[in-house]
């Protein structure tokens, strides 16, 4: 179920992350709506003076492609081009959203890979499992936007549905960076579902 007011933001940690990138801090956030958690890790890299528009990604959690590579999404490839974009610009966060599957968990995600290898789209698949297309909702990413102090971000993004959620969080998107990944055939039919039913900007 969507929840639409914000959460309350909790630091749990903050810590030194060197990456093959360059030198990040990694903090921990918890977000509470209620008596539900959600939790979330920002990668941040340089600091953001006043004015300054820094590079943003919200990223949604994709242990399939973040960690093992998968071919079947574009995950992780949207995930090192932003960390190289923000590497490249010497500041910027990523956001990263422990909610897998756009939010139906890891073990449901694969019986959806199960239903699309029979046919289905990602959309459908979820549809048949019972779930929305996508359940993410992404009022964390603009509660932790506030935290740290921005009123504007240049969002590295194809989703609109992200655009739309940090400006109702009271950010300005002064500029929308594409993510484009290479199409390969694993992935042609999900960029396309992506595209034709979820209006991404492919
Ligand atoms: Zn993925």
């Amino acid at each position: 179920m969507k929840n639409h007011s914000a959460p309350r933001l909790k630091k749990v940690a903050e810590a030194e992350f060197p990456t093959r990138f360059g030198l990040f801090r990694i903090y921990g956030f918890e977000g509470s709506y209620g008596d539900r958690l959600e939790e979330a890790i920002v990668l941040k890299m340089g600091d953001f003076p006043d004015a300054d528009a820094p590079l943003v990604r919200i990223h949604s959690q994709c242990l399939t492609g973040d960690v093992f590579h998968s071919l079947r999404c574009d995950c992780r490839a949207q995930l090192e081009i932003s960390l190289a974009a923000i590497a490249r610009a010497g500041r910027g966060l990523v956001i990263y959203e422990l909610q897998e599957g756009r939010g139906i968990g890891l073990l449901n995600k694969l019986r959806a890979y199960e239903l699309q290898d029979q046919g289905a789209d990602t959309v459908e698949a979820n549809e048949r499992l019972g779930f929305d297309s996508d359940l993410r909702s992404y009022q964390l990413p603009g509660t932790i936007l506030r935290y740290f102090g921005l009123k504007t971000v240049r969002l590295l993004s194809n989703n609109p549905q992200k655009v739309e959620a940090v400006e109702r969080a009271g950010v300005a998107v002064v500029e929308r960076i594409p993510c484009l990944a290479d199409v390969l055939a694993t992935r042609r039919k999900y960029l396309r579902t992506k595209k034709e039913k979820m209006g991404h900007l492919l």
